[in-house]
């Protein structure tokens, strides 16, 4: 039987599931929507983890640069190829492998009018921060400010509030001459790089950024408790979290205020000028807002960055903003057959997700990239693994249910796409013409 399976998307997901398609002697056709298929590698993961991105690249070029798959780049399924036309062009099953890439709203009414003006959010920041300085880049720009209210939920908005620091302090270090750029500065730490430099830092009045969480430091999931804990095991951990956070905040200039929720916003001559932040009480484990404890906090950037969820497919069944899962174990969509999700598209919590899996990993991260190489490069290895064996479950699924493939109409969608794409079906070519920047 020919058994043909279709993936939508390309990156960490997309590519592992392509490969385990490809070991078992399955054919699968990738579609992504940008002609480079790195996916939150490439517009997620801060632009200073320099060879980290390059390894990931590596793994995902290796995984599709195989003669089973076939690549169809610069192809968004919902807007190039409709997804009801995907179903019908005779795959023998279906993966949705496509990310988290919406924003969840900021929960303060009436706010998102501001966008541009005072608001940004999280997705289109990273992308302009890690492009913006690529020759070429045609992109929106974006005004940052000092100062600025970064409202967190969870480990992403970590790296926001980094990110704001060191635009900052590579503009200040440049205007004094000296050749400072964001990736060299993170590596070593904006003390040490002063140190090294000879500046004071107290001679540089920056503004610095602030994460607003609603829990408490030592609630961020930055380590992670051992499968059964004792309290006191427990409490270590959290002791733990308090450090790790408190080296990011020092090493980056950077300042975290817990315990508060947004309610409010204040505008003036038309821009977002202020949040109003309400205290929280943490009972029971669960956050409980502080009646009459509302206060103004001025600032000129408000950055939200309370997680990533879905973009809506049409034709792709929802429940609430999330993709709707019969299974979230199978990955199987409700309602429709031989449909399965993997990778961010199934948490559904972007790469903000808090889970124990990625705890490690991004705790490495935080610390700084000049661990590369050691710790990191390990955990690395074990969220791959892990990747590689939940495609590997997801695929036991979906061929199990898997039906004839009409190889013919299939090849007619991947020739289509292939001209109006201008792609001739060498991965390794395609790629170096379609280098970033
Ligand atoms: C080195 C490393 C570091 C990590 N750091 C963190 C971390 O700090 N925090 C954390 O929580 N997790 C982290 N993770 C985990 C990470 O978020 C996920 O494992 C992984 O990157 C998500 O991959 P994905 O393929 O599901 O989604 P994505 O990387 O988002 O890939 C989705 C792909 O689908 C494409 N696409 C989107 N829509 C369409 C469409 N309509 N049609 C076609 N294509 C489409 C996109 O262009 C993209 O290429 C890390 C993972 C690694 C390997």
């Amino acid at each position: 039987m020919s058994i043909v399976v279709a993936i939508v998307g390309g990156a960490v997901a997309g590519s592992e599931a392509a490969a385990v398609c490809a070991e078992r002697g399955v054919r699968a056709v990738v579609f992504e929507r940008g002609a480079r298929p790195y996916g939150k590698i490439e517009d997620g993961l801060p632009r200073w983890h320099v060879k980290l991105r390059d390894k990931e690249y590596a793994r995902v070029d290796a995984n599709l640069d195989r003669s089973e798959v076939r690549f169809v780049p610069s192809t968004a399924v919902g807007v190039d190829v409709s997804f009801e036309r995907l179903r019908a062009s005779g795959f023998s099953a279906v993966v949705l492998a496509n990310g988290a890439w919406r924003d969840r709203p900021l929960p303060v009414e009436g706010i998102d009018a501001f966008v541009g003006r005072g608001l940004l959010y999280q997705n289109p920041l990273v992308h302009w921060f890690n492009h913006h300085e690529e020759p070429g880049y045609a992109g929106p720009e974006l005004e940052l400010a000092e100062g600025a209210l970064v409202v967190g939920g969870g480990l992403a908005s970590i790296d926001v509030v980094k990110l704001l620091s060191l635009e900052a302090w590579t503009k200040a270090l440049r205007a004094r001459g000296l050749d400072a750029d964001v990736v060299s500065l993170e590596h070593r730490g904006i003390p040490a790089f002063c140190e090294a430099n000879g500046v004071d830092m107290a001679s540089i009045p920056i503004r610095p950024p602030t994460l607003v969480y609603r829990r408490d430091a030592e609630d961020m999931p930055l380590a992670d408790f051992p499968d059964g804990a004792t309290e006191e095991q427990r409490a270590k951990t959290r002791v733990a979290r308090r450090r790790i956070l408190d080296r990011v905040l020092e090493r980056y200039h950077v300042r975290f205020q817990p315990l508060r929720v947004p309610v409010g916003m204040e505008v003036v001559d038309g821009r977002l000028r202020g949040l109003v932040l309400r205290e929280t009480r943490i009972e029971g484990g669960r956050v409980r807002e502080v009646p009459g404890s509302d206060a103004l906090v001025e600032t000129p950037l408000v950055v939200s960055s309370i997680g990533s969820v879905p973009e809506p497919i049409e034709g792709v069944p929802c429940c609430g903003e999330l993709y709707d899962f019969a299974d979230p174990e199978t990955g199987a969509l409700r309602g429709l057959d031989r449909v399965f999700g993997l990778g961010n598209v199934l948490t559904g919590r972007g790469n903000i997700r808090d889970s124990r899996d990625n705890a490690k990993l991004v705790a490495e991260r935080l610390l700084g990239s000049d661990r590369e190489g050691g710790e990191l490069d390990r955990v690395a290895d074990e969220a791959h693994a892990r990747g590689r064996k939940a495609a590997e479950q997801m695929l036991e699924g979906a061929l199990s249910v898997a039906t004839e493939a009409d190889e013919a109409a299939i090849d007619a969608l991947i020739a289509e796409r292939w001209a109006a794409t201008g792609y001739d079906g060498d991965y390794a070519r395609w790629m170096q013409t379609h280098r970033a920047g």
